[in-house]
Order: C-alpha cells, then structure tokens, then sequence
C-alpha cells in the first residue's frame, strides 16, 4: 500500500499539525519503505475533541446498527485481506503464510464475533427490582504494539465500538501503516465520523499525551510491563478505567503421561511463530526429568525446521534484534547448553535471529524469568508435579500457558496454574475465549464477552 501522509480523524484524512514524520522498515531488507506523521500532543488533543462529540451519538445508536457497522468492517477487512498481509509481512517481516493466516484471519474472525456479541449481548437486564443497563465507559484510548499489528487494534477497536464507545488509535511506530489500512476498512464500513481516529506517532509523544489525557475515560494498552505500569500510575492518578495487556513467560508443562513428541514438536513451534514475538509465548518448557535427555533431542529435531528468512520471519527491529542477542549471550554466560542456534546472525541482511534452543536451564536464569520476545526456548527439567507447578508458577508473569498429558490429570494441573489461559493438549483457538494476565501480566481482558465487558459501565435503576 502507499502510505497516507496523514493522519485519520472525524473521518477524513487530514495533515498533521508537524511535518515530522516516521520512517517504516521492512525488517526482512532493511529499507525504508514509507513514512508517516508524527503525531503531536496537538494532533492527540484535536482527535480525543472529535471523539467525545461523536460519543453520544454512537452510544445512542442501537446495538443492532452498531452490530451492523461491525459486520460491515469485517467485511471489508475481508475484501483487503491480500492487502494486510502484504503490509505486515513489509512492515513486520512475517512470512507471506503467517500473515496471511494469523495476522490476517484471526482478526477478521475477531471482529466478526463481535458484530455477533454486539446484537445479542445483554445491554439491558433484569435482576430483582431493579434494571441494570451495561452503558458505553466513553472516549477509548488504545495504544497498541507491533507484533500482532492488525490483531492488537482490533481486539481493542472492535469491543469498543460494540460497547458504543468513541475511540482514538495511537498505534505502534514500526507498524503504523497496517493501521492506516484498518483505518481505510472502518470509514468502508460506514462507522459514523468521529467515533473511530486514527493518530500515529512516537510513544512518547503521541502516546503519552494520549494516556494522560484528562478527557480519556479508559486506556487500554498492550505493550511492555515498562510503559504499562506508567500508563497504569497515570490512569490511578487521574481515577480512570485502564486495561493493560503486558508481557509473559509461559510454561509449557510435559506431564509424564503426555505424547513427547507432539508436546514438544508443537511446543517448539509455538515459540518460532511470529519469531518468539508473541506475549502469549509457551517460552519455558518443562520436562519430568526421566524424559529429559530425549525431550531436549526432539526439540533439537523440531528447530532445524525452522529456517531464517523461510519459516521464521526477522524481528521487527534492529533494536529487539539486539535485545534478543543479549539475552543469548546472557544464557550462555549463566551456565545454560546450547542445543541449537546462538547469537551469531544466520543472514547477513535483516534484523534474524537464529532459532535458539536451550538446555540445563534452572528456574532462577535470567532467561527463564525474563521476556525474551524471540525465537528462544528454554528447557527446564524438573523432578516431581508439585516442583514442575512450583517453576511454572515461579515468575512474575501469569498470561498463558499449556499443559500435555492425560486429561484429567492436566486440567487438574492447569487449574493450579496462576495464569490466564491454558491450552490443554495443544488446544485450538478460540476467539470468545478471554485472553488476559494475571500477576503482572496485566490487568483486564480481551475477547469475547469479557473483552466487550471492558469497555461498558453500569448503572442500576431501582423500582
Ligand atoms: P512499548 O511498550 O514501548 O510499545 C507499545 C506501545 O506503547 C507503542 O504504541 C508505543 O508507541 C507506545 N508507547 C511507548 N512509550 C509510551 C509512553 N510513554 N506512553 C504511552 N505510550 C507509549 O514496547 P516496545 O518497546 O515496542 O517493545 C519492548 C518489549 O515490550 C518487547 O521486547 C516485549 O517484551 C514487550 N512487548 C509486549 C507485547 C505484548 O503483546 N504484551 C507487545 C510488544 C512488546
């Protein structure tokens, strides 16, 4: 796509206050392949203004016509699904098929689910003598990251825009032109203007003046525990809803009774996706120490599948690229084997990492405690089930997880587990399911009924 140079607001296209602009990259080359605005606190101002002259309208509009306008924009998601993938797999680096299925597919079902949720949620209930109303929270700020650049904006803009909510996107400076597409798909749809803006921008510039702006009545962020946590001290500051979607460090734990190989086949692969850059990431797998030696040989077996600049894109930056080679160099320094991969570049140009596979990795290791957000796994043995929930429940992370086994014994495992969501046995994804953390992996959830929970307030009428 050509980038617009501009920026989306009361639906229409129009020059930011600066000329200053942001240079995107394919990660994959190294080139720059477009620019757009640098939003200025100026242009958040005038988009957060628009915004909450849309509200009352939008919030007044019936949930079947809202319902409507979202069926429309997945429609229209739908029509220019090539054209996304292309844009992420330029901006992002994503191999044609990822961003074809996941970037693509996945959010186009998201906001096809809640075209659904919207005309058949439950706006208006009865409980005793009294009637509760679930009423749109406002005007949304959502501050969105890179990795899953369509998903992370319509997991928040689709909830918002069931709920009746008006909403301002600042989305993540190496993706912003996916945003600019979706942007092009909302005013398709027919989405009234105003209620949906679009303003690009540095995180702190744009983002921060977005976060702390008084006339915000909910930010809803995913991003890093680093920007989070300011994000979540301004909302408790100024007594606003705040939703936070932040890192992990997922175990997967290998029951005894578990299929090995495919535990670890699909455990393996569900790091490499997206290059390990996924919050949700089963980064940590954990094997009976029985089955130890033969785990770490299929793991091994698995990787070598994954081939830089084939299967497993580049990060999106030289900046994580560098992040990820230190935590490497950080695991090697602690006394952790390497199996397969290393600091060293597989490519000479673009922002790879090989595919890395560590063993003899003990629960205290940097790298088995902190987000590496790359295509690193980290295989720790462990001795008996309540040792194996002791590590896995040993960070300050609760976002994901899986466990494999026999399946009473692993649901029975997993409800021990302090996090989020867990996939049993492999699992399969499922779009209503809420997706969020606990500890601080975050604070509120995405998805579903619990996502469009979200962004309602309510308001009890007693008779
Ligand atoms: P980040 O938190 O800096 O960026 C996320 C979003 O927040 C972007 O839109 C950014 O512009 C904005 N932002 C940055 N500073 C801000 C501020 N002060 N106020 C308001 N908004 C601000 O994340 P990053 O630097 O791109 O990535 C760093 C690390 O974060 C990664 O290595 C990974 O560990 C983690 N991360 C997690 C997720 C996730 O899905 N949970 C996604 C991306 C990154």
């Amino acid at each position: 796509m050509k980038a617009h140079d501009a920026i989306y607001i009361g639906g229409e296209w129009r020059a930011a206050a600066s000329s200053e602009t942001i240079a995107v990259t394919d990660p994959a080359t190294e080139q720059v392949v477009g620019h757009v605005p640098a939003g200025s606190a100026e242009d958040v101002d005038a988009a957060v203004r628009v915004a909450r002259a849309a509200f009352p309208g939008w919030a007044a509009t019936p949930p079947a016509e809202r319902a409507a306008r979202l069926a429309a924009l997945r429609d229209a998601l739908a029509a220019r699904a090539e054209e996304i993938a292309a844009t992420v797999t330029t901006e992002l680096g994503a191999p044609p098929q990822l961003a074809a299925a996941v970037h693509t597919g996945l959010p186009i079902a998201v906001a096809g689910s809640y075209a659904e949720l919207a005309a058949t949620h439950p706006f208006e209930e009865k409980v005793g003598n009294s009637t509760v109303y679930s009423e749109p929270v406002g005007v949304v700020a959502a501050i969105t990251p890179w990795n899953y650049p369509l998903h992370q904006i319509v997991a928040k803009v689709a909830p918002a825009l069931a709920a009746g909510c008006a909403i301002v996107l600042k989305p993540a400076e190496d993706t912003p032109l996916t945003a600019q597409l979706f942007a092009e798909a909302v005013h398709e749809a027919g989405v009234p203007a105003g209620v949906f803006n679009l303003v690009t921008g540095l995180g702190t510039v744009a983002g921060q003046a977005l976060a702390e702006h008084p006339d915000v009545d909910l930010v809803s962020f995913t991003g890093s525990t680093a920007v989070g946590r300011k994000i979540g001290a301004l909302a408790g500051g100024a007594v606003k809803r705040v939703a936070l979607e932040l890192g992990g460090k997922s175990a997967n734990v290998i029951l005894p009774s578990a299929d090995l190989g495919k535990a670890v086949a699909v455990g393996v692969a569900n790091v490499m996706s997206n290059s390990g850059q996924t919050c949700s990431a089963w980064t940590r797998m954990l094997v009976h120490r029985d089955q130890y030696d033969e785990a770490v040989r299929l793991a091994a077996t698995a990787v070598a599948k994954y081939v830089p600049g084939e299967r497993v894109g580049p990060l999106v930056n030289a900046r994580q690229r560098d992040r990820v080679r230190g935590y490497i160099e950080k695991g090697l320094a602690e006394g952790a084997r390497l199996v397969a991969g290393g600091p060293e570049a597989p490519l000479e140009t673009g922002y790879y990492v090989a595919p890395t596979v560590f063993a003899d990795v003990t629960p205290e290791m940097t790298i088995a405690q902190e987000e590496i957000f790359g295509p690193v796994v980290s295989i720790i043995r462990y001795e008996d089930e309540a040792d194996a929930l002791a590590i896995a429940n040993g960070t300050v992370y609760g976002l994901a997880g899986a466990v494999w086994g026999e399946p009473e014994e692993a649901v029975a495992f997993a409800r021990r587990m302090e996090t989020g969501q867990v996939d049993i046995n492999g699992g399969r994804f499922n779009p209503l399911a809420p997706f969020g953390g606990w500890k601080q992996s975050g604070v509120g959830r995405e998805l579903g009924a619990h996502g469009l929970a979200e962004y309602l307030q309510t308001k009890s009428l007693q008779f």
